[in-house]
């Protein structure tokens, strides 16, 4: 998963390729881990084009994962779809880097630029760096997933049970006899 330099044209580059999570070692780490599961490979469309000395590269990346609602637990599977733009400049090998102050450093990682040495790109990070921000922290099975009960446990889609799950009265009760009060 790597763009050689000679092949960005003056007219760019296009391509696509599939890899399994497990070409990517966060994604792969995740899957170990037993937090989620990439039932599809991780499709990548990239555009890349030469401006100037610098590389911008556009992608388009589109999957699949299946991991437990936040909510009942029960595994569900959700795409996964992000878009991107990065800007790549070679990073010199003349020893500025040594000098450079530490500012310059982090206003180009603000502005987007990531730096790269020698004749190619490798997409591996920035790729499973995208999966990662896309990847859902609170996903649900379904926008009304009624959850679990707090009470026994059971999962309140399939089974009811017989616990009372009223909400205990507690302030609500109270600033309601005040108002009375008056
Ligand atoms: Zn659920
Ligand atoms: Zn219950």
């Amino acid at each position: 998963m790597e763009i050689l330099i000679e092949q960005i044209k003056e007219e760019g580059l296009v391509f696509e390729f599939e890899k399994s999570a497990a070409a990517f070692p966060v994604l792969a780490e995740m899957v170990a881990g037993g937090e989620c599961e990439f039932p599809v490979p991780i499709r990548t469309a990239l555009r890349a084009i030469r401006v100037g000395d610098m590389i911008e590269i556009e992608g388009d990346i589109e999957t699949a994962v299946r991991l437990p609602c936040s909510r009942c637990l029960q595994p569900f599977e959700t795409p996964l779809k992000s878009r991107f733009a990065l800007t790549y400049q070679r990073r010199t090998t003349d020893g500025i880097e040594d000098t450079e102050p530490q500012e310059v450093e982090l206003s180009a990682a603000d502005m987007g630029i990531v730096y790269f040495q020698g004749e190619k790109i490798d997409l591996i990070d920035p790729i499973q760096e995208q999966v990662v921000m896309e990847y859902p922290l609170r996903g649900l099975c379904k926008p009304d997933c009624k959850g679990l009960c707090p009470k026994c446990g059971a999962d309140l889609n399939a089974d009811l049970c017989d616990c009372d799950r009223s909400p205990p009265p507690g302030k609500f009760a109270v600033l309601k006899n005040l108002k009375l009060d008056k």
